[in-house]
């Protein structure tokens, strides 16, 4: 992509009422564009980084077996009284009535809707276990919406549900979403500890929010250090083994937030050089949730005996939208954002301080050539702007690698290549150029 042809809005001043790193540099750096409160348009750099979270969320989501479907936005209000949460629910839901008169509600996550699509198809246990997740936008009208992208009204969720026969089998379905997620996170680029989650009145050990740690957060987590150590999945993890052995090794390290935590438990179970109390972020959370939305909604199928039961649930959600705040939030610096190679818009940032210099813009066109040949994603600052401007703006942005040409490369052949996260410069051949990028 040249920056010339590239709806790239940056801003010099930091707008004034952006509190933390991540809102400020997604406003900097143009990639979103606020509508109104807690609702923003993504623009044409964020929606490229939102797309990438999107997709490694996908593809593991599809390596665990699970079915995607698409369910939609706006949901009748029937189902939520079938299960008794739509007085429950409050505020936070928008409701809206069609032309004819009848209740509808834009969706702020998808229980009973996932219910009501299973309920009319699946009539027996040969059916089980069923897996269906969906990448859709969320509405909940939050009291206080702020931090840009991270506490949004309307925000992008990935949301799973699982149905099983009895709760063995819920479990091991639990434990495959828990696995699956410290894959997915791993491949962002996040440590996202697993933390032992509040169950309400169903009980039991089956919920945790994953959590990764950051000053801005709004939750407080208390948790064994050690547990960072355990963060490395098999990439080639096969999902229909045991896995409970990985998720128990999780489960014996202490690891809460405020609405779990003891703090008899915490000081009794850790020891205190690995004890750690910091903030930190949710970007996702399981839950086991037996029969409680089956029950009332009769979701049920015939078991092995003949008999009818409801199914057992579970629901597995990620915050896609919050995920792009979130890593910029675990990685940045003075100058900007540093984005992880998996989700960067561009894997380079091509600059050309010499574009009044007719050889220069032949020379730079044809190594933006050879790197889109290469299938080597490239924004190419193609822009009369002063030097100065040029890498400020690069920095911002945040790509991992830039490819500089500038007062030598014509006469010498050579560019320099900076990394971002070191600020560590190269100078190389243009002919290595492709080499070069592939080896790091
Ligand atoms: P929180 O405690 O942050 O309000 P929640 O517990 O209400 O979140 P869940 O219902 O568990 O959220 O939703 C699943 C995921 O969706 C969360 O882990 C989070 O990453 C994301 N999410 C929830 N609310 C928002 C929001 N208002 N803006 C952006 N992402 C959100
Ligand atoms: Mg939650």
């Amino acid at each position: 992509m040249k920056l010339s042809n590239y709806f790239l809005p940056v801003l010099k001043e930091t707008p004034a009422d952006a509190e933390i790193v991540s809102h400020k540099y997604m406003l900097r750096a143009g990639m979103i564009s606020q509508s109104s409160s807690g609702i923003y348009s993504w623009l044409p750099l964020g929606l490229k980084v939102l797309k990438k979270i999107e997709n490694i969320v996908r593809e593991e989501q599809d390596a665990a077996g699970v079915n995607e479907i698409l369910m939609p936005t706006i949901q009748p209000a029937d189902i939520w009284k079938e299960s008794g949460r739509y007085d429950d629910y409050g505020k936070e839901m928008l409701r809206i009535n069609d032309r004819q008169g009848r209740e509808m509600l834009y969706g702020p996550t998808n229980e009973e809707q996932v219910t009501d699509i299973f309920r009319r198809a699946v009539k027996s246990y040969k059916e089980l276990p069923s897996h269906l997740y969906h990448i859709q936008w969320k509405f909940r009208d939050e009291l206080r919406p702020r931090f840009g992208v991270m506490r949004g009204r309307e925000f992008l969720m990935k949301d799973a549900y699982s149905f099983d026969l009895d709760m063995d089998s819920s479990r091991t379905s639990y434990n495959k979403f828990f696995v699956c997620y410290l894959k997915t996170f791993e491949r962002l680029g996040l440590k996202a500890i697993p933390m032992a989650a509040d169950t309400g009145p169903i009980g039991g050990d089956m919920s945790h929010e994953f959590v990764i740690i950051s000053e801005t957060g709004e939750s407080d987590i208390y948790y064994d250090k050690r547990i960072l150590e355990l963060m490395n999945v098999d990439k080639n993890l096969d999902y229909s083994s045991d896995l409970s052995e990985i998720v128990v090794s999780y489960q014996n390290l202490y690891a809460a937030a405020d609405d779990k935590y003891s703090k008899d438990e915490f000081s009794k179970e850790v020891p205190k050089e690995f004890q750690s109390n910091t903030k930190g972020i949710e970007v996702g959370h399981i839950f086991n949730f037996s029969s409680k939305y089956s029950e009332p909604m009769k979701a049920n199928v015939l078991n092995s005996n003949g008999k009818t039961v409801p199914v057992h649930m579970g629901s597995y959600g990620i915050g896609i939208s919050r995920l792009v705040g979130a890593i910029i939030e675990s990685s940045h610096d003075d100058n900007g954002i540093i984005w992880p190679d998996a989700v960067t818009p561009f894997a380079i940032g091509l600059i050309n301080l010499k574009i009044k210099d007719p050889e220069a813009v032949s020379m730079c066109e044809q190594i933006y050539q050879t790197l889109n040949k290469a299938g080597i994603e490239t924004l190419y600052d193609d822009k009369d702007d002063s030097p100065g401007a040029k890498f400020s703006r690069m920095d911002l942005i945040g790509l991992p690698k830039q490819i500089i040409f500038g007062k030598n490369s014509v006469i010498d052949k050579t560019i320099e290549i900076k990394d971002r996260k070191t600020g560590q410069t190269e100078i190389i051949n243009i002919s290595e150029t492709i080499s070069k990028i592939n080896n790091n």
